[in-house]
């Protein structure tokens, strides 16, 4: 464990939230300081790789009632680098199957002097309905297809470190706009730092309604390709949806993967985002997923300094308090 300047550094003052519950709400300046606060860790664990002893004593639960690959693991991770105890709370096995209610559990939880919870759970709003009945921070890890503010920060925070200043910069998010959880904490953490947002699909998963929160919708790919810095290709989330919203997956891939002739028509430096899991050949072919501007993998490494972020300044140490002070703001 190495011995850093944050070791002995508290949240700064100006950061008040006990939770993160969305970046809907977050103010551009508190997008900025969970971005500028992910990058003093990178650079203080050497990429996310040294350990700190920052969150020692701390316990940090993760209870996770819809599949993770990526977020559970990164944010397990994130909390041992900085010397936080971890448990996982398996919901198949747990009383909740004997008909204990799920705010009854996590109280359950609480009462064992447990610092955060990390959720994840299908319905929208659950973290924010969890956060009204514990004191212990409540970070969401994706509640159904409303919000994921921990993968909106860390693509952002990706764009951030090819482009520097994101205003000015057009971001393409492409695919299942209607149902990505993706889609929505991207939109609003670009939007405060001011980013052009296009959301691209068909029209059956791109609302004309967007609109009317100033992003552009476009149902053509090609043509939004030439005039993007960046785009983000999410994946079709056919877990959420009752109906088929187009005919086939092969017509969707033609009309709307990133293939490399469109990357050809495309700015020479445009930077390849997409959340993961990928499916190669839907959203994204596999040449593209594995080409030079494909950053799909450094967003990956770039989730443990985010969440390592989120978890210091949610339950880190406050100036002349030994965590959140009752005073602070409930979201
Ligand atoms: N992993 C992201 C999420 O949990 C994206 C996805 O599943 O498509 O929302």
């Amino acid at each position: 464990m190495t011995t850093a300047p944050l070791d002995h550094q508290t949240v700064p003052t100006h950061w008040t939230h006990r939770h993160l519950l969305d970046l809907e709400r977050l103010t551009p300046t508190e997008v900025r300081t969970l971005l500028d606060t992910a990058t003093l860790f990178k650079e203080a664990t050497g990429g996310c790789r040294r350990k700190l002893g920052v969150l020692a004593g701390k316990t940090i639960v993760t209870l996770f009632f819809e599949n993770s690959t990526r977020t559970k693991t990164s944010f397990a991770l994130a909390a041992r680098r900085l010397g936080a105890d971890v448990v996982d709370f398996s919901a198949s096995s747990s009383s909740l199957s004997k008909g204990e209610s799920f705010i009854d559990t996590a109280k359950n939880l609480e009462a064992m002097g447990i610092d955060a919870v990390v959720v994840r759970h299908v319905t929208p709003g659950t973290p924010h309905l969890l956060a009204q009945h514990l004191d212990v921070g409540v970070i969401n890890a994706g509640d159904g297809p409303h919000e994921h503010p921990t993968q909106g920060l860390l693509d952002i925070f990706t764009i951030r470190e090819r482009l520097g200043d994101l205003s000015g910069a057009t971001v393409g998010l492409v695919g299942d706009i209607a149902h990505s959880r993706t889609a929505r904490s991207n939109l609003w953490g670009l939007m405060k730092l001011g980013a052009k947002v296009i959301l691209c699909g068909p029209p059956t998963l791109v609302s004309d309604r967007w609109r009317e929160l100033g992003v552009e919708v476009s149902h053509d790919l090609d043509a939004i390709v030439p005039r993007c810095d960046v785009l983000n290709l999410l994946r079709i989330q056919f877990e959420r949806q009752n109906t088929r919203p187009f005919p086939s997956v092969r017509e969707y891939a033609h009309l709307y993967a990133m293939t490399r002739d469109r990357l050809k028509r495309a700015k020479k430096d445009l930077l390849i985002l997409a959340p993961g899991p990928i499916n190669r050949g839907v959203e994204v072919t596999a040449e593209v997923a594995d080409c030079p501007q494909s950053l799909i993998l450094g967003q990956v490494a770039n989730g443990l300094a985010v969440r390592m972020a989120v978890l210091w300044l949610t339950c880190g140490p406050r100036a002349g308090a030994d965590g959140p002070s009752p005073g602070t703001k409930v979201y």
